[in-house]
């Protein structure tokens, strides 16, 4: 396997990095030429910079009808021509010359860039004899789609693209575990020539978002979801409306959640408005992590200044920590690590707060109370599962007088947390038949009846009249099928957006250091059901109060 590199080592002094915008690339990848047309004005209002005409995923292709069309002037958008064979994972299935001549013909019709594969460059130069246009820039492209080689190998690979005379070099490899991308940021910030520096699949996300940050050329962004050229190519409307591509440069500080999976989270969409609402230079990203202590240990900058934790991270984060607030160590779980100024990370439980106080709010609304007594106080409180949310839900009812109860798939770990409380410890099966009482609160902190599972219950819903409060920490979907049963049951049902927006309140101001207003946070979140058609709000989240 090749070395981690740590990018503390890579996070360059601002100045070193001082390039042109990075640009955004849309492939265009339509069948026929008019829809491929049609594809990169769509491209242009999206925003992009630049078209990528893909010329192998056009039938029946015929250069001197087709390309005069494509390229013809005024265009849309600067085109990038390419013309991928198939052993280098295009569709292209055919002898070098054609595609030469193809390509050639494209220089010659204006396209701004042309992309030849590394394995041919030296023949396309000679074909090409020195009648490239001065105009066009030629991209010299190495695709790796089986893992991202040693950092000595990039270097060695970055060398032999330059030598071909390569005017922009492009290296993309695949992401085996995320800390594979810290290789291609360093090879990113010390290139002294332009360069496309690319990690693919959903564990090399972070490559397409941040290289902006050090100093990339250029990343592409798809039309659409299921329009992309590559694995895990997010789409170029997330690139600017969400990550706000634009907007990050050599200073941006880099926050994220850290979880496997971590697609579903909205945690991005909701932390990056935020960021943008106070004007902060800082950009929150999904992290694909296998394992948390190698992830940290190698993603060590102060840039990398703070991290939301989930699944199945909670737990080995009180480990990572250089110090853990005291609430955090007791409930076992850290959904929050924050690098302070020293460089030491420091972990909190935000769930805790979050989740215990939208059941109370819940149940106060249900009674129409504004009691400030804790209705979870003296009740029974059901929880399942025992992982970093089930141990927040269970230490903070055990805090407000409830009776906790843990029921859980693996009995040794319900077991485990139930001394820890001082409860009793269910099976999922005994939960079944478990009754004893009217009044009951059920909290689901397991990921039963997440997207895309979302006919799965954890608790049938005969078992369900018991519970007078259901309280579920699945947010995709906002009503799972556990609230629509437990509400059909005449339950008070809360829901786990309704954690997500306090957790999330919480984790922001630790990484502002400055509070929030609630309500206007809440509307943040409320107005992200869709981040890409959802209106900027600016200011919607307070100056944070200095
Ligand atoms: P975790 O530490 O990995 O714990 C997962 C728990 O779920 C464990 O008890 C596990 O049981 C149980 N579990 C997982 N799959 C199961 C299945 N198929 N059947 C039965 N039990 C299963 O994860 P976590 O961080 O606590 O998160 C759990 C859930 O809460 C996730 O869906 C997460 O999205 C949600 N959550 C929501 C919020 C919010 O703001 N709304 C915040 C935090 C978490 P075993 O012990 O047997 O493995």
């Amino acid at each position: 396997m090749a070395a981690a590199m740590s990018v503390s080592a890579v996070v360059p002094p601002a100045a070193a990095v001082a390039r042109a915008r990075t640009l955004l690339c849309v492939p265009a990848t339509a069948r026929a030429p008019r829809e491929m047309a049609a594809e990169v004005a769509a491209a242009a209002a999206l925003g992009a910079d630049v078209a990528e005409l893909r010329l192998d995923r056009l039938s029946g292709f015929a250069p001197r009808r087709d390309l005069p069309a494509l390229l013809a002037k005024p265009r849309a958008l600067p085109a990038l021509v390419t013309y991928r064979p198939k052993w280098e994972g295009g569709e292209y299935d055919g002898d070098d010359e054609p595609r030469f001549e193809a390509l050639q013909l494209a220089m010659e019709l204006g396209a701004e860039y042309v992309d030849i594969e590394l394995k041919v460059a030296d023949k396309f130069m000679k074909f090409m004899s020195g009648k490239k246009p001065e105009k066009c820039k030629l991209i010299v492209s190495s695709h790796n789609y089986d893992n991202t080689p040693s950092a000595e190998e990039l270097g060695s690979l970055l060398a032999q693209i330059q030598a071909t005379g390569a005017d922009i070099v492009k290296i993309a490899t695949t992401a085996t575990e995320i800390v594979d991308v810290s290789r291609m940021f360093q090879i990113l910030v010390h290139c002294q020539v332009p360069i496309i520096g690319l990690v693919m699949n959903d564990r090399g996300f972070i490559s397409r978002v941040l290289c902006p940050k050090f100093g990339g050329y250029l990343t592409f962004g798809s039309l659409a979801k299921g329009k992309e050229s590559a694995p895990a190519q997010p789409t170029a409307a997330d690139l600017i409306n969400v990550y706000n591509i634009r907007q990050i440069g050599p200073d941006t500080r880099v926050f994220g959640i850290i979880g496997k999976p971590v697609g579903h989270s909205k945690s991005p969409i909701l932390h990056n408005e935020a960021f943008r609402s106070v004007g902060m230079d800082a950009v929150y990203v999904p992290f694909l992590v296998d394992d948390l202590a190698r992830f940290l240990t190698t993603y060590s900058s102060p840039d990398f200044a703070g991290f939301s934790c989930t699944i199945p991270h909670k737990e080995a984060a009180v480990r990572c920590c250089d110090e853990v607030d005291p609430i955090a160590r007791d409930i076992g779980a850290v959904n929050t690590i924050v690098r302070r100024s020293d460089g030491k990370l420091v972990g909190y439980n935000t769930d805790y707060v979050g989740a215990i106080s939208a059941i109370e709010d819940g149940i106060r609304a249900s009674q129409s109370t504004h009691s400030t007594a804790s209705p979870l106080a003296g009740r029974l409180f059901v929880v399942i599962g025992a992982g970093g949310a089930g141990k927040a839900l269970a230490y903070g009812a055990k805090e407000k007088g409830a009776r906790v109860v843990i029921a859980n798939r693996t009995f040794a770990r319900a077991q485990e947390l139930a001394n820890l409380i001082g409860g009793p410890a269910l099976t999922l099966s005994e939960l079944e038949n478990y009754h004893p009482e009217e009044g009951m609160v059920l909290a689901n902190t397991t990921a039963i009846g997440m997207h895309p599972n979302v006919n799965d219950t954890p608790l049938s819903k005969q078992a369900l009249k018991s519970y007078a409060v259901v309280f579920d920490a699945v947010y995709t979907p906002k009503e799972t099928r556990l609230l629509r049963e437990a509400a059909e049951c005449g339950a008070t049902v809360v829901s786990g957006l309704e954690m997500f927006i306090r957790q999330a309140m919480g984790q922001f101001e630790h990484f502002t250091g400055t509070p929030v207003v609630d309500n206007e946070f809440r509307a943040l979140a409320n107005s992200l059901e869709n981040p890409c058609t959802a209106k900027r709000t600016q200011g919607a989240v307070p100056k944070p109060r200095l």
